[in-house]
């Protein structure tokens, strides 16, 4: 068996343009590591079967594959419209309204009953993220009048921001939590919460699933400005996150989302846990085979920011080019992982003495585990691991060792897919260091005389949790 050609794990959006087994199968083989399922879209029947041409296409192929489900949240769209799109024109007058009508120059229709209670005159209305800009002009009780600042053309079920709105309404809907049932009996792995807004919505889907003694792996979008500023309470209760780019550069000035990008990696990978950058990385391959030189800059710089994840959203829903996309983003992802682990250890010098020194035993270990990375040649980093931590401590510092990771836990194998350099194997309960060797060795990767490094809870039976480090070599 082989290993991936890059640690940097690859998330592609399943749509219209991808959901048949052979499309699904070749992204895999390109290196698709986590299929999306975005539920804004599409019915419980259409994403039933998507789930299982992703299973079926992954176990064809032995290669694990997490599921993604992407919850809608309280993304405002417009209705459906005439020939499903209008030209809007600068200075014309359009009404949006909450009455569900055929949409037309003239008149929109919302799919939010609400709508008219969040805006006032006066306030900017972004359709089709941001491309669109439209004024109120005067709000009535079901309909907004505006005047279209930026014209454009718009498509059915576009997106809509109010970007001052402080909205007064649950950023997690009942929708959503039809959706996590139905994700919960289907056997997905993540959910992705969008426009959450603090700590609470993460907590009460939190203590949602616990109820229903499931254990799905919970993903916060950053999507708004106050999740911005909520930022630390939400990582604290979110077992991972992802910067959706999309929505937050409409929410917040566009030129600080560089920035923002950098500091919200940065403080996710101090935190081990994984850290997804999402949204228009490849977005010009949705029609062209070969993408712009800034985009391909775009998806290098977000791995040397440290990101586990790049995703892939229209280009593989909906594009021409769904296993060029992620071929790409591997080539990619390659070459720029080659440069940084050219650059050797001492770029974690300063950041692991910068970590806090009153930490855990595992914390311990796992800087342990980089300095020996830093003496010796070892080929590979091998983690039994119970929840999945150990596994993203180490791979938070990104080493040039792939971490080869052993759990009993189908779900922590599949949720390790998003950590970055992280390659899961499913174990048998009560599995051994025996059982680990023969496995890697059975598979071909792991050779007689090869240096590993192997972490472990030691005494062996007892849930202690890691706390010992060994070097040896491949008996
Ligand atoms: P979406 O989220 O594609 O579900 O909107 C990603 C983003 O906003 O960037
Ligand atoms: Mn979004």
């Amino acid at each position: 068996m082989e290993l991936p050609s890059h640690k940097t794990k690859i998330i592609a959006t399943i749509g219209p343009a991808s959901k048949q087994k052979e499309i699904i199968k070749k992204m895999i083989k390109a290196g698709m590591s986590v299929a999306r399922i975005n539920f804004s879209h599409g019915t419980f029947e259409e994403h039933t079967k998507t789930i299982e041409l992703v299973r079926d296409a992954a176990e064809k192929l032995g290669r694990r594959v997490a599921i993604l489900g992407d919850l809608p949240g309280l993304k405002m769209r417009v209705g459906k419209l005439k020939g499903d799109s209008i030209t809007l024109r600068k200075g014309e007058k359009v009404v949006l309204t909450t009455r569900d009508v055929e949409g037309d120059e003239t008149t929109i229709p919302v799919e939010f009953k609400d709508f008219p209670k969040l805006v006032s005159k006066g306030d900017t209305i972004y359709l089709s993220d941001g491309y669109i800009m439209l004024r109120v002009e005067e709000v009535r009780e079901n309909e907004v009048e505006c005047v279209v600042v930026n014209g454009g053309i718009l498509f059915s079920h576009k997106g809509i921001n109010i970007p001052k709105a402080n909205l007064p309404i649950e950023a997690i809907t009942p929708r959503d939590f039809e959706i996590i049932e139905f994700a919960i009996e289907h056997g997905v792995d993540a959910i992705g919460l969008s426009f959450v807004g603090s700590v609470y919505d993460v907590l009460k889907v939190k203590s949602f699933l616990e109820k229903k003694n499931a254990d799905l792996f919970v993903i916060a979008k950053i999507e708004r400005p106050d999740a911005v500023r909520n930022f630390d309470e939400i990582l604290n209760a979110a077992d991972g996150i992802m910067i959706a780019r999309g929505d937050l550069g409409v929410e917040m000035p566009i030129e600080k989302l560089p920035i923002m990008q950098k500091q919200l990696i940065k403080k996710t990978n101090l935190a081990a846990k994984p850290v997804i950058t999402a949204t228009q990385m490849l977005v010009s391959m949705t029609t062209e085979r070969i993408p712009k030189r800034a985009e391909v800059t775009d998806v290098a710089n977000a791995i040397l920011d440290g990101t586990d994840a790049v995703m892939l959203s229209e280009e593989t829903a909906i594009g021409k080019y769904p296993v060029e996309s992620v071929e790409m983003m591997a080539k990619i992802a390659k070459t720029t992982e080659e440069y940084r682990e050219s650059l050797g250890y001492s770029r974690l010098r300063a950041w692991i003495d910068s970590l806090p020194k009153r930490s855990t035993i595992k914390e311990a270990i796992t800087r342990s585990v980089i300095d020996a990375l830093c003496a010796i040649d070892i080929k590979y980093i091998l983690t039994p691991t119970r929840t999945g931590l150990t596994p993203r401590l180490i791979s938070r510092f990104k080493p040039k060792q792939w971490i080869l990771a052993f759990s009993s836990s189908e779900r922590v194998c599949n949720n390790l897919a998003f950590s970055y350099g992280v390659y899961p194997f499913c174990m048998e309960e009560n599995f051994n260091e025996k059982d680990i060797i023969m496995l890697v060795k059975g598979l071909g990767i792991v050779k007689e005389d090869d240096t590993v490094l192997l972490t472990e809870g030691r005494p062996i039976g007892k849930t202690v949790g890691t706390n010992t480090m060994r070097i040896f070599q491949i008996p």
